[in-house]
């Protein structure tokens, strides 16, 4: 074995350097090899930002953009920042009440100088007595879009926000967007949320916003058969990122038109300084603050 080895040592020993051109050669497959190594780190560097990128838009804050169905996509080429939308098909019923459909409702003409102000995601321990404070001062009722599992966590506020003479609706348990699960998922869902609201608040359930806005056509049809509404919204200033109160409560104003539906969340301290002046500025402007139900209400 020894004799074996030292014979190997002997002949790697015996190795020539390399000679020019083979080590040329060497030099230029290793800078090629360098080269290709960069090219492929690049592009991974690339698909990562872009992934990053992507994640910040669709993921980060609360209402992602609307799925591109074509309508979607006709309404969204008309420049609008915010989603302005024709008035909703609510068909009057006998008792002058609107009637449920599968379709999205984002707004109601036909409520001439009345807006309805939503606020969603909640509701939380400590920011929704906030909520609540200013609009029991302004004596102006909302319509509060709440997470299954907050009203689960937070059953007593859930209740004071119904004490409080304002409308619920479900925002879904989880803020998932539906429209990406599978229908035992959905269904589950769906199940867990009329449960909770049944038990803790003893509300049968009719409104229901998807979270992040989105939805696909099984999913208005799954939201129709469990006999609730797809509620959206008409004026949406992404209070979510405002950092100045008095801008966000300006942009509101100067968007509002009769009928529409605000889109504001809970837990946001600058949602909830610019409240009041929403609040005030429309008034003002005379407009009535109502419930998304009263809203709805307003058939001819
Ligand atoms: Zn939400």
């Amino acid at each position: 074995m020894i004799t074996f080895l030292s014979e190997i040592l002997q002949e790697n020993s015996k190795e020539e350097p390399l000679q020019p051109p083979l080590a040329e050669n060497k030099m230029k497959d290793k800078k090629r090899g360098l080269f290709w190594s960069s090219i492929f780190l690049l592009i991974f560097v690339l698909c990562c930002v872009a992934m990053f990128w992507l994640d910040i838009i669709l993921y980060q804050h609360d209402e992602a953009p609307l799925p591109e169905t074509e309508e979607n996509k006709q309404h969204l080429a008309d420049g609008s920042q915010s989603l302005l939308r024709e008035p909703p098909c609510i068909l009057p019923k006998a008792e002058q009440k609107w009637q449920l459909t599968s379709k999205v409702i984002y707004s109601n003409r036909l409520a001439k100088n009345m807006v309805a102000i939503t606020f969603d995601d909640g509701p939380y321990a400590t920011w929704t007595e906030k909520y609540l404070a200013v609009l029991a001062k302004c004596d102006v009722k909302a319509t509060f879009f709440l997470l299954g599992q907050y009203v689960e966590k937070n059953p007593d506020v859930a209740r004071s926000i119904v004490e409080a003479g304002h409308e619920v609706g479900s925002h879904s348990w989880y803020h998932h967007p539906l429209c990406q699960k599978d229908a035992d998922f959905v269904a589950r869902d769906f199940e867990k949320c009329i449960a909770i609201f049944k038990k803790e608040l003893d509300i049968t359930l009719v409104l229901f916003r998807p979270a992040y806005g989105e939805y696909n056509k099984d999913l208005l049809q799954t939201i129709y058969s469990y006999g609730q509404q797809t509620i959206l919204w008409s004026v949406d200033q992404k209070d979510w990122q405002a950092t100045d109160a008095k801008q966000l409560s300006k942009a509101i104003i100067n968007t509002v038109k009769s009928g529409d539906i605000v889109l504001l969340h809970e837990a946001r301290q600058t949602t909830l300084d610019a409240l009041p002046m929403i609040i005030e500025e429309l008034q003002k402007k005379g407009f009535t603050l109502v419930t998304v139900g009263e809203l709805l209400n307003v058939v001819e």
